[in-house]
């Protein structure tokens, strides 16, 4: 998708510092980190949403490398999740994982 900011982070045309990198999945760090630990996780595959999933392994997948991750750089616990669609505040529409920690997180979310 030749104007999905992701894709072109995919591609390397907009670099990124790597954590981790599959076949299938990057993770880097979210540039407006809303804890004191945020990167993303996201399908090499262009999908706009949640929404557009049908290989549910993949989904599986971004959770197994925030994970991996996450077990390095918050041993004390963080947060996965994603946003889809107006209501979810989804602001880029290419599929990513949020992973959130370094601090304990507020609970219910805004
Ligand atoms: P969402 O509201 O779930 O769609 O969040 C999109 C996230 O992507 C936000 O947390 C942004 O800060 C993040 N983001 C947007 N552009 C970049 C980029 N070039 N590198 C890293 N993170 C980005
Ligand atoms: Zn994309």
């Amino acid at each position: 998708m030749p104007d999905c900011i992701f894709c072109k982070i995919v591609e390397g045309k907009i670099p990124v510092k790597k954590l981790a990198e599959t076949d299938r999945a990057l993770a880097f760090p979210d540039i407006d980190p809303q804890a004191p630990e945020h990167f993303l996780v996201i399908p090499k595959q262009h999908l706009v949403a949640m929404t557009e999933v049908t290989d549910w392994s993949l989904v599986g997948h971004l959770h197994e490398v925030a994970v991996g991750v996450a077990r390095e750089r918050m041993p004390n616990g963080f947060r996965t999740l994603i946003n889809t669609g107006p209501d979810g505040v989804q602001t880029v529409f290419h599929v990513h994982l949020h992973c959130l920690g370094g601090r304990p997180m507020r609970w219910p979310p805004g």
